[in-house]
């Protein structure tokens, strides 16, 4: 579960970027975080994520208070979350598999377990056939999924995924929120999507939480979204 209270988060040079966040998402749940620029929706992720701290009030996730981890302990708590971003951030002198074997060997697992676990990885974003491409040889719309592939390997109990089609045209977007539900259903992992695609949130509709100059504005099951950037 994901728990922020009375979250505020100002930058050293005095912007407001979240203020009083109250937010509770259960697990097994698809958010969208939507909003325009500026709204503090990247300050959310990076507060989810441990990369900021916030100045007031409590991030929770998992039952850990991520605003007060040791430095020396934000790299073991990110294991347990993943993130994937607009601009993909695969390793390109890797292929696709050991992209995938990569974020699994870092954690001690055994060989066999792993070509085992990259395998049911591959089916799940299919992307078997391009097991041995590298990133270089895919389209944009297969990095992504090799990315959230990637991302989902050591069966994190959240995804984040900050704006994650914003690279991609509407067809691949719709491809890569379907195959963020199959994982939300599939391996019951939370989903929270940044996004600013009002046409992705209106065609697949889910919780909208909507962002306004650091406030949350609207929370709304099936919510829709009407404004553009
Ligand atoms: P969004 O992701 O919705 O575009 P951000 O969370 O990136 O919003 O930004 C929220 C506000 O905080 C903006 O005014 C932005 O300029 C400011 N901001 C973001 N990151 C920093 C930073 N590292 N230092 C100072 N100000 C920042
Ligand atoms: P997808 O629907 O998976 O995003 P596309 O329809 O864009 O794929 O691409 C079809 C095929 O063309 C893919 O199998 C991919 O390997 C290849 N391809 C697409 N874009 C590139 C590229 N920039 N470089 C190399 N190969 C590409």
């Amino acid at each position: 579960m994901i728990h922020l209270k009375n979250v505020s988060k100002t930058y050293k040079n005095g912007v407001h970027a979240l203020r009083n966040i109250d937010l509770q998402i259960e697990d097994g749940e698809f958010v969208y975080v939507i909003g325009p620029t500026g709204s503090g929706k990247s300050t959310l992720i990076k507060l989810l994520d441990g990369e900021e701290v916030p100045n007031e009030g409590q991030v929770i996730v998992n039952d850990i208070n991520v605003g007060k981890l040791r430095h020396s302990r934000v790299p073991v708590y990110r294991r347990n979350i993943g993130v994937v971003f607009q601009d993909f951030r695969l390793l390109p002198k890797m292929t696709v598999f050991e992209n995938i074997a990569f974020a699994l060997e870092i954690l001690a697992m055994g060989k066999i377990e792993i070509r085992r676990r990259v395998r049911e990885v591959l089916d799940l974003v299919d992307l078997r056939d391009k097991a041995k491409a590298f990133p270089s040889e895919l389209s944009g719309g297969q990095q992504q999924r090799a990315t959230i592939g990637r991302a989902i390997a050591n069966h994190p109990k959240v995804l984040i995924a900050d704006e994650p089609t914003g690279n991609l045209d509407p067809e691949k977007s719709k491809e890569i929120v379907e195959l963020l539900e199959k994982i939300n259903e599939v391996e019951n992992t939370t989903i929270v999507m940044v996004t600013h695609d009002s046409d992705l949130v209106n065609t697949y509709k889910k919780r909208t939480i909507a962002l306004e100059e650091g406030c949350i504005v609207s929370d709304l099951m099936e919510g829709g979204y009407l404004k553009h950037d």
